[in-house]
């Protein structure tokens, strides 16, 4: 679990406020939902099988004795939320949320057990064209980021339950014949979560499931055809993809369409971006059947790669525009003014040099700050109502400026 830092926040502030005008520009709506819930809901939704629930919740029992979980997720939330509300109740939404999320997973580059998401979910449309969508709405957040050329859209499509189970059974056999040349997680998953063995990193594993029936084989029509539109609506976006027949997804409640952005760029945790459709959920936890499809990104994942490519721009890191220097304590008032002046006036950001010190030293600080431009109060200038103005990024001469003209001068300059 990480602390972020004033060196860090800018990136991430970035970054969201990016995220937020994309979300808001294709109609989504903000919900935010408690980081604690009730322990069954992650069990009912995720999937008593998967990792997440097997392996990596944080639960505890609360005074009541309740079982409480962190949220490793927020899919489950968000519909727990929407359905408890009634906005799900013949309507369609589009939702998103961002917060933290807890997983006690093994910490590395890219993987932590406090992490970040930012979700977007779709309820009440069935069709492909809001797969499209929420793809589409996901793909012009890396064109905005600058990303677009470095994540790969992977695509894949899980049939419906039919499908899934006639396959899974077909697979179990075919892979229980051969259980001796599996992977020790494969072996386990056989039993508990056979589609999850596709996903597999083992060679052995994988070699083995070139001869294994395909999914492909089982695709039930009416998957096939939503798949297909969503290709085509993609194409006409000019969205490109792969399609990878093995693309799974670690949670239980996906079906039809799944798929991921993935980057070579961050080595083993490479995707950025995860979702899909999951039209049984709702109906899982209690609602009335609902179709819905969404995507979760990774905000630390994210940040790695825009840092890594280099494609924060530097303004982002400027917080301070201008740093306001009183020289001795009869010109403190002035300065104070002055910024005040900065702020509310000329709306420019302003840091006001507090605690005294030599002038250099001062000067010194203000250099730190980042601003652009030192605005000093000296005994000669608040005689005459003025304020010098220096610049400090370039061998700018620095001048003299009256009080009263002041906002307007420095407005000029930015
Ligand atoms: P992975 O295969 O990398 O473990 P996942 O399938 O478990 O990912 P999802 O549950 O789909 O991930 O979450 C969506 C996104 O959230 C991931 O693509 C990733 O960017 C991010 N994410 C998931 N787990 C972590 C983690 N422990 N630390 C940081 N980011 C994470
Ligand atoms: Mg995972």
């Amino acid at each position: 679990m990480n602390d972020l830092l004033p060196d860090q926040s800018p990136v991430w502030q970035y970054l969201e406020s990016q995220v937020k005008s994309v979300l808001q520009a294709y109609g989504y709506a903000e919900v935010r939902t408690p980081i604690v819930e009730q322990t069954e809901l992650f069990k009912r939704s995720i999937g008593e099988v998967t990792d997440i629930v097997e392996k990596e919740m944080y639960t505890f029992e609360d005074r009541n004795g309740d079982s409480l979980t962190l949220r490793p997720e927020g899919t489950a939330s968000c519909v727990r939320a929407a359905e408890q509300h009634g906005l799900l109740y013949n309507q369609v939404q589009r939702l998103w949320y961002t917060g933290p999320m807890f997983r006690h997973e093994r910490p590395q580059k890219g993987r932590y057990r406090q992490f970040h998401q930012v979700g977007a979910e779709a309820f009440g449309m069935d069709g492909p064209d809001i797969d499209a969508e929420v793809i589409v709405m996901s793909a012009r957040l890396w064109k905005n980021l600058g990303l677009l050329g470095s994540v790969e859209l992977q695509l894949n499509t899980l049939g419906s339950a039919e499908a899934r189970n006639r396959f899974k059974e077909d697979l179990v056999t075919y892979l229980s014949a051969r259980k001796d040349q599996l992977d020790e997680d494969s072996k386990r998953r056989l039993e508990s979560n056979p589609l999850r063995i596709l996903d597999s990193k083992d060679a052995n594993t994988q070699s083995l499931l070139n001869d294994a029936p395909h999914f492909h084989d089982y695709i039930d029509e009416e998957s096939r055809n939503h798949f297909e539109t969503l290709k085509t609506l993609l194409d006409a976006a000019g969205i490109q993809y792969v399609i990878n027949p093995r693309l799974v997804r670690g949670l239980d409640y996906y079906g039809k369409t799944v798929f991921e952005w993935v980057t070579t760029a961050l080595g083993a945790q490479g995707t950025v971006c995860a979702g899909g459709r999951y039209d049984g959920l709702v109906s899982q936890l209690g609602g009335k059947p609902t179709p819905a499809v969404g995507f979760a990104m990774g905000v630390e994942r994210l940040v790695l790669l825009l840092e890594e490519l280099g494609l924060v721009p530097e303004a982002v890191r400027q917080s301070v525009d201008v740093y306001v220097i009183g020289m001795g304590d009869n010109n403190l008032a002035a300065a104070m003014a002055a910024a005040e002046v900065m702020r509310h006036e000329a709306s420019l950001r302003t840091v006001l040099h507090c605690g005294g010190g030599g002038f250099k030293s001062q000067m010194k600080r203000g250099d730190k700050s980042g601003a652009q431009f030192a605005i000093i109060v000296g005994d000669e200038e608040r005689d005459n109502g003025e304020v010098a103005v220096k610049p400090l990024r370039d061998n700018g001469e620095q001048v003299k400026v009256k009080v009263q003209e002041l906002a307007t001068f420095m407005r000029e300059r930015f």
